[in-house]
């Protein structure tokens, strides 16, 4: 036995003595010590800088619909272990360990959530990923709850919500997994043909397939502050490039600024910011009246003006001939010649038109 084998276990028994019950957390960002009950309070955002933890799908959940309350739908069955996989470890044996640690509440389930309720009064469904299990890696099962979910969007006339942690695709299931990547962006599109709104909610951390399928497909894509958000790791793709790649790379607020996102949402007022987008995007009933346009014949020349003073120049001549009084304030604001608003002949001055001085 090497000295190491002979000091681990008392490094451990020391370790787990020190975090008694985990009453403290430590933020790994600043290194401060944060009571659990204030963690949880804070949606697990450390409450000295800011750092978002990741919390768990349900917790998440929770803090979004109204008053906390949705409804989970089982997913359909999807097949187990198709491939017959072994790493060090029977992929069927691995999927076993997960359920059990996920809990009874989730035997038979898989990495990802699929549930509807109110946000703001308005119906939404959601489909969230568990990153505690397998990595929320996407398999068949995941694939089949994300398209569960879409058709269930569209049964309700209901939003859809995507909330992805995930690492990727699941290794374990091969080449099915990658179908998943298809599958999913399939019905993103049956979301979309529907005419319903579609948001991904991109959480730490929104990588590989999942990144590369339906997370990047929100009509509006938000994420939270620093997650990590790309298809390929930093360092594989240093190696690749043979390239140093700048700070903060793959990170929420690098991608808003680079246009992969629309807006970077701290937790705490991401239910509001969700409800206001929705009610943007939905508008069920519009807060005034509903003004008719006015008929085509009215505002004649407007387009005319809009399209610039090269224009006004061809269309001078027509301008002249039915120059009507009335029709002058309409076409004013816009790339019209001042002169033209005391009832002169529309023509430009420069056209030498003896009228215009
Ligand atoms: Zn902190």
């Amino acid at each position: 036995m090497s000295w190491l084998e002979n000091i681990r276990p008392k490094i451990r028994a020391l370790v787990t003595r020190d975090v008694p019950e985990n009453l403290w957390v430590k933020c790994a960002a600043c290194d401060q010590m944060i009571f659990h009950r204030e963690l949880d309070a804070n949606l697990k955002v450390c409450p000295h800088c800011g750092h978002h933890m990741r919390i768990s799908a349900r917790e998440r959940l929770a803090a979004l619909f109204d008053d906390g309350a949705f409804q989970e739908i089982e997913p359909p069955k999807a097949i187990v272990d198709p491939l017959k996989f072994r790493d060090r470890k029977r992929y069927s044996d691995r999927l076993r360990d997960a359920q059990a640690a996920a809990g009874a509440r989730d035997s038979g389930g898989d990495a990802a959530i699929v549930c509807h309720g109110t946000m703001g009064g308005m119906k939404v469904v959601i489909a969230a990923f568990k990153f505690s299990f397998m990595g929320g890696s996407m398999g068949v099962a995941v694939g089949e709850a994300f398209v569960a979910a879409a058709r269930l969007a569209v049964l309700q006339q209901a939003p859809l919500i995507a909330i992805p942690a995930s690492g990727g695709a699941r290794m374990q299931e091969g080449i099915l997994s990658l179908m998943q990547m298809p599958r999913t962006v399939v019905a993103v599109q049956e979301v979309r043909e529907a005419r319903l709104p579609f948001i991904s909610l991109m959480t730490d951390p929104t990588t590989g397939g999942v990144s590369a399928s339906f997370a990047m497909l929100g009509d509006i894509a938000i994420a939270e502050p620093g997650a990590t958000i790309g298809f390929a790791g930093k360092r594989v793709i240093e190696d690749t490039i043979r390239e140093k790649l700048p700070e903060g790379f793959q990170s929420a607020e690098y991608l808003h600024e680079h246009g992969m996102v629309d807006m970077v949402v701290p937790r705490q007022e991401m239910r509001e910011t969700l409800i206001r987008t929705l009610r943007h995007l939905i508008r069920p009933n519009p807060p005034a009246d509903v003004v008719p346009l006015k008929p085509a014949g009215q505002s004649a020349t407007a387009p005319k003006a809009l399209a610039g003073p090269a224009a006004a120049d061809a269309a001078a001549p027509d301008a002249k001939l039915d120059a009507k009084p009335a029709a002058k304030p309409a076409a004013k604001p816009i790339g019209e010649p001042a002169g033209a608003a005391a009832g002169k002949p529309a023509g430009p001055d420069k056209s030498g038109d003896p009228a215009a001085d």
